[in-house]
């Protein structure tokens, strides 16, 4: 059967076809108390922490929580926005059962902080469109598996958790980039200690459209590796659709993880379909200048800034340093062990050796067992020559996964080198009466054989002996 050309347009190069995507990263800051009341941030039991003010009862005020206000401008401050003088808070109505006044409290015409921008490792920069604060909904709780129900459960204790959403420029090109976006800013709000990395502590929604076409929102994806998942299978969605002659249609779609696709929620509905109105229960909110001010100047030490001090004290390569302040709780690690250890050492052990061991055991720092002192006791030994650089290696593996004290599993196991030179130097001497041929051939020349007696010497020893010691005895021992 004969086809019509038009049935089957020819596939266009996907190769022009380039993607730009935004983000809007929500948050939750570490408070004691929620946004707009007294209720508690946690809580064990379902519907434990609440009030009339946030289950909205007809009537109640809500009065903003100044810590919260504190740490957006905090968030803003670091990611070098403007911040605005007098803002104040919008109500963004809409119908969902997790919502109970059918508003959510948020900030829309005047956010706290606008134009910012965080630098990639390559020097370009995202920019930072606003920084808003808002109240999360509550928490709709389905139950799965064998049980699952036609009914679902409401829990009121994540109504009104206070939340900073982030939202940048259209800048970001690849989901590689985003997914960089979205460590460096991790990374910086964990030096601002504003939050605690937990479930629900970071929601992302994310637009991406290919350059000249209709754009699509995917929302609600937590965690930054299902960004990046979501992100890779959009785009070549997207591309597949224009390549075969068709148009992505402008709506939002959910990101399912178990599966890693996107599927359609609904067509998009604008900003302007939330008839935003002004919050009358809460006041304009001024900040003066001197505030902003004194908020700077009470910023903690950003990654930038400890790249460059890490460079000036400690002497540490700018590849060195930026490897550490890549990471606040090795970096902070790094910061105790190099007050007792040498710079040079710790650097060492903490950005190649200890990451190598978290990676392979893919856990974080915090997840291990290693504790400050343990680390400086173990790289004390080091410095002090009384282990080898291969039993020091060996002894990190355990201390990751292991409650144990380095100095006594190097008497426990007897690690210890034997830092007597006189021993190591009666071995080399055994070592070289027996094998005539080979301390020879070093006399003439051969660096090969002195390789070789060094092995033997290693070997006899149990590995205990430092190589370099060993080959230094040798040499010495033949030049007579
Ligand atoms: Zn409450
Ligand atoms: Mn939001």
């Amino acid at each position: 059967m004969k086809r019509k050309c038009s049935e089957m347009p020819a596939p266009k190069s996907t190769e022009d076809l380039k993607p730009i995507m935004g983000l809007e990263i929500h948050l939750q800051l570490n408070t004691q108390s929620k946004l707009f009341c007294h209720c508690q941030t946690e809580a064990s039991e379902p519907n434990t922490a609440c009030c009339e003010i946030c289950l909205g009862m007809p009537g109640s005020k809500p009065v903003l929580n100044e810590k919260a206000l504190e740490m957006g401008l905090k968030v803003a401050l670091a990611l070098n926005c403007k911040i605005n003088s007098e803002f104040f808070f919008s109500r963004k109505t809409y119908f969902y059962p997790d919502l109970s006044k059918d508003f959510q409290i948020t900030q829309f015409e005047i956010p706290i902080g606008i134009n910012g921008e965080l630098k990639l490792k390559n020097g370009k920069k995202i920019r930072i469109k606003r920084v808003h604060l808002e109240e999360d909904p509550a928490a709709l709780v389905h139950e799965q598996g064998m049980q699952a129900s036609n009914y679902c459960l409401i829990d009121y204790n994540r109504s009104g958790i206070p939340l900073t959403e982030i939202v940048t420029e259209p800048d970001i090109e690849s989901p590689e980039e985003a997914r960089e976006f979205l460590d460096l800013m991790l990374n910086l709000l964990n030096y601002l200690e504003v939050f605690i990395l937990g479930k629900n502590a970071l929601k992302v929604d994310t637009n991406i459209s290919i350059k000249g076409f209709e754009r699509v929102e995917v929302k609600n994806i937590t965690g930054f590796k299902a960004v990046e998942t979501a992100l890779k299978f959009e785009t070549e969605r997207q591309k597949k659709l224009i390549a075969e002659g068709k148009k992505p249609a402008r709506e939002t779609r959910a990101f399912e993880e178990e599966v890693g696709r996107t599927r359609s929620l609904r067509a998009k509905e604008t900003e302007e379909d939330y008839g935003y109105i002004f919050e009358p229960d809460l006041s304009r909110i001024e900040v003066s200048g001197m505030q902003i001010e004194e908020l700077k100047n009470s910023l903690p030490e950003l990654p930038e800034q400890k790249i460059q001090r890490l460079m000036k004290e400690k002497g540490l390569s700018e590849y060195d340093a930026g490897v550490l302040a890549s990471n606040f709780e090795i970096s902070k690690l790094f910061d105790e062990v190099s007050q007792k250890i040498d710079a040079k050492i710790s650097a060492r052990f903490l950005t190649r050796e200890l990451p190598a061991v978290l990676n392979h055991d893919s856990i974080t720092l915090q997840e291990s067992k290693v504790k400050a002192k343990d680390m400086i006791e173990l790289l004390g030994l080091l410095q002090e020559q009384k282990i080898t650089e291969k039993t020091a290696k060996e002894l990190l593996i355990k201390l990751v996964s292991e409650k144990i004290s380095p100095k006594e599993a190097v008497e426990k196991e007897k690690l210890a080198k034997s830092i007597d030179e006189k021993e190591i130097e009666k071995t080399c001497k055994k070592i070289i009466s027996e094998n005539k041929k080979a301390a020879e051939d070093f006399k003439n020349g051969e660096r090969k054989a002195l390789n070789f007696l060094v092995g033997l010497a290693m070997k006899e020893t149990k590995g205990k002996a430092e190589p370099r010691i060993a080959q230094k005895i040798i040499e010495g021992l033949l030049k007579k």
